[in-house]
Order: C-alpha cells, then sequence, then structure tokens
C-alpha cells in the first residue's frame, strides 16, 4: 500500500513540474511541431518563453518567426547542460536522433563537436553555417 502511494505522489510531482510552451492541456508543446517537449529532456530548446522538443525545431520556428535562433539555447549533448547557440557548434548527419528525427545536436565548443563527430560520424557545423539549405535536409 506504501509503495502504491509512493509511486502516484511521484506522477503528480512530475506532473506539476510541466511548464512552459503552450498549456491548453498542462502539457509542455514543441511551439514548431505541437510534440510534448517532456518526453525527451536531453533535446530540450528554447528561446524566451517558447520552447522544442530539438534544436532543428527551434531553428525553423526562428526563421519563419523573423527572431534571431542564436539568442535562443540548446540541451548540449555531452554535459547536459543549456548552451547558448550563438556560440555552440551543431552535429549533423551523425547517428544521434533526436525525437523528430536527424536533428542539429549542441555542442559546446569546436573542439567537443570534433569529439562527436569522432564519436558518431556525420560533420560539424558552426551557429553561422546553419541555414535554410541545411534545415531542409533535416528529415
Ligand atoms: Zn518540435
Amino acid at each position: 500500500m506504501s509503495r502504491r502511494g509512493f509511486v502516484i505522489g511521484t506522477v503528480g510531482a512530475l506532473a506539476l513540474h510541466a511548464c512552459g510552451g503552450s498549456r491548453e492541456d498542462g502539457v509542455a508543446r514543441c511551439a514548431q511541431c505541437g510534440m510534448r517537449v517532456d518526453t525527451a529532456p536531453a533535446w530540450l530548446a528554447g528561446h524566451g518563453e517558447a520552447r522544442f522538443d530539438g534544436t532543428k525545431c527551434l531553428f525553423r520556428w526562428a526563421a519563419a518567426q523573423g527572431v534571431d535562433a542564436g539568442a535562443g539555447f540548446g540541451t548540449e549533448y555531452y554535459d547536459g547542460e543549456r548552451v547558448e547557440l550563438r556560440g555552440a557548434f551543431f552535429g549533423v548527419d551523425s547517428d544521434v536522433l533526436s525525437p523528430m528525427g536527424d536533428d542539429l545536436v549542441p555542442l559546446r565548443t569546436r573542439e567537443v563537436a570534433e569529439r562527436f563527430a569522432r564519436d558518431h560520424g556525420g560533420r560539424v557545423v558552426s551557429f553561422a553555417e546553419v541555414d535554410q539549405a541545411l534545415l531542409a535536409l533535416l528529415r
């Protein structure tokens, strides 16, 4: 009985944690694609109040809104902390997939990004190299 009570309490606490993004059902959702952002915290990205389930969605949203994606943040692949996108590097064409498939994997420095490319294949691009042509290639 006490174990069941603990599990229910834990689920309730997790539900209370969901915030930000659109809230029509109390669940934070990606401002670009509408997917829940709480299912893959390792991919959380944000720009102001908006939240995203991956870096790719943030870049696409910023382009559509005409705002600077560089002011947003992603979740760094290795340390799991937020990283400002303007100064970040990104792994592309790697074996690491986000909930949205191919994505831009946020990496804090070029050195770390090159390690990522060795570990997971693909190539590395800087923030300035993320453009519409690259975004269109990501599935
Ligand atoms: Zn999304």
